[in-house]
């Protein structure tokens, strides 16, 4: 499949059947594998040989999906994982371990400043949070002799800011570690990180790829392209035998292409266990078949949104990187030059109380805890994810009291301004 375009990659990627087999992606609802002889069997335990013999470990309707997502972003191996966030623990925690050292992007979604900040830190994991506007010096002064990764956000959820991937690559690949991108907003139709630098791409497949509020999930798509084996000193999980697999050096038995998913699956996933449902898998596939379809609605409407809104007079700012002044839009134009998503965050002139009456004067627009869904909902920060803060520590974490956060669906935009204009009249 990997010499089709992306709209096709999309729609038959990851899965081609024989002759008179399922058209559609079979679900293999089944926890187990049968073999005729132990001998068989031992065979995959000493990872000898390929196949399935525990849902845990692999299953056939994950890996077609997990096939097809490798493909969308020019990857040599993914993995499914129960959800973003652990996709997000996997991919630092199989190459970090405790006493080592992680740079990340302050703005990264809050779950996931939550999960490193907080949950890995008392790991042992220590993580240097840096703006992604920082300076080159900025950049640099943040990296530890023990540093194993970089992270940040295509497009941070829900700062929106864009991040400098080929600038943060260069820094990482000059410290001998890769630079993971959480590539969720974006997603490969937008950007494919990889082709800038960057060597382990994440999702949230919740949102855009999924792109119906309908399954929870996750995955990892590796790019084949870090050389562990040149810095075997730093990854001695990739590069010295594993004595939880029969002494296996995962960088030298799989290469570059297939270390980092098959320890990954090999120990995290074996270990932890946040499978993706095969079903949940399937429900991601009939997303995934309409993404390249879809994103480009969702930036349409997101622009159309951002535009009405610049101009009206009770709204005090805009942020959205797809629209012209916006602070990140040169760097949307060369990163994802079809479009950016459709998420948009916004003010009031009249503050908080603003906010509140505007919110519940919407009719169309739902108040969700979500984004990136094919029905248009909003959130109002100040008065539900960060409704434990006072006004000052909102403004320390880049919320300020009057920001509401708009995801775009996929009605006419038409429509969702109307909602949004006859919301504003409400609006002191
Ligand atoms: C939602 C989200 C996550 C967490 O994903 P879940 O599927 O909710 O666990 C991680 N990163 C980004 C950018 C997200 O938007």
């Amino acid at each position: 499949m990997s010499n089709y375009r992306i709209e096709t990659t999309c729609v038959q990627g990851g899965y081609t059947p024989g002759n008179g087999e399922p058209r559609q992606i079979p679900i293999v609802q089944s926890t187990t594998f049968k073999y005729a002889t132990s001998e068989d069997m031992g065979k995959l335990f000493d990872l000898e040989a390929s196949g399935y013999f525990y849902t845990r470990l692999q299953n056939p309707t994950n890996d077609y999906v997990a096939a097809k997502l490798a493909a969308l972003e020019g990857g040599t191996a993914a993995m499914l994982t129960s959800s973003g966030q652990a996709a997000n623990f996997y991919a630092v925690f199989n190459i970090a371990n405790c006493g080592d050292h992680v740079v990340a992007s302050s703005t990264i979604y809050g779950g996931t400043y939550n999960l490193f900040a907080v949950t890995m830190k008392k790991m042992g994991i220590d993580f240097t949070f840096v703006s992604p506007d920082c300076s080159d010096e900025e950049l640099e002064a943040a990296f530890r002799p023990n540093t194993k990764a970089v992270f940040g956000e295509t497009i941070a959820n829900p700062a929106l800011t864009v991040l400098d991937i080929e600038r943060f690559a260069k820094a990482a690949h000059a410290h001998g570690v890769p630079l993971i991108i959480d590539n969720t907003f974006a997603t490969p139709v937008g950007c494919r990180p990889i082709e800038w630098g960057c060597d382990i791409v994440t999702h949230s497949t919740t949102k855009y790829m999924d792109g119906h509020g309908c399954a929870v999930g996750g995955a990892i798509i590796d790019s084949g392209r870090f050389d562990w084996m040149a810095h075997a000193d730093k990854f001695p999980g990739l590069c010295t035998p594993d004595d939880s697999y029969h002494g296996i050096t995962y960088a030298e038995k799989f290469g570059k292409e297939g270390a980092f998913i098959t320890k990954c699956t090999a120990q995290l996933m074996r270990d932890f266990g946040s499978i993706q449902s095969p079903q949940n898998a399937f429900y991601l596939n009939l997303g995934l078949e309409s993404l390249h379809v879809r994103m480009p609605r969702h930036c349409e409407n997101g622009l159309a949104v951002a535009s009405f809104l610049k101009g009206h007079p009770k709204i005090s700012f805009v942020t959205y990187p797809g629209l012209e002044g916006d602070k990140y839009y040169e760097l949307a134009q060369k990163y994802m030059p079809n479009g950016t998503c459709g998420v948009v965050s916004f003010g009031f002139k009249g503050g908080r109380k603003a906010a509140e009456t505007f919110m519940k004067t919407l009719k169309l627009i739902a108040i969700e805890t979500h984004v990136a869904d094919a029905r248009s909902c909003c959130l109002h920060p100040a008065n539900a994810t960060h409704r434990q803060m006072n006004d000052e520590e909102l403004i320390a974490c880049g919320i300020t009291a009057d920001l509401v956060r708009l995801s775009c669906g996929l009605e006419s935009s038409a429509d969702l301004i109307e909602d949004i204009k006859q919301a504003l009249e409400a609006v002191e």
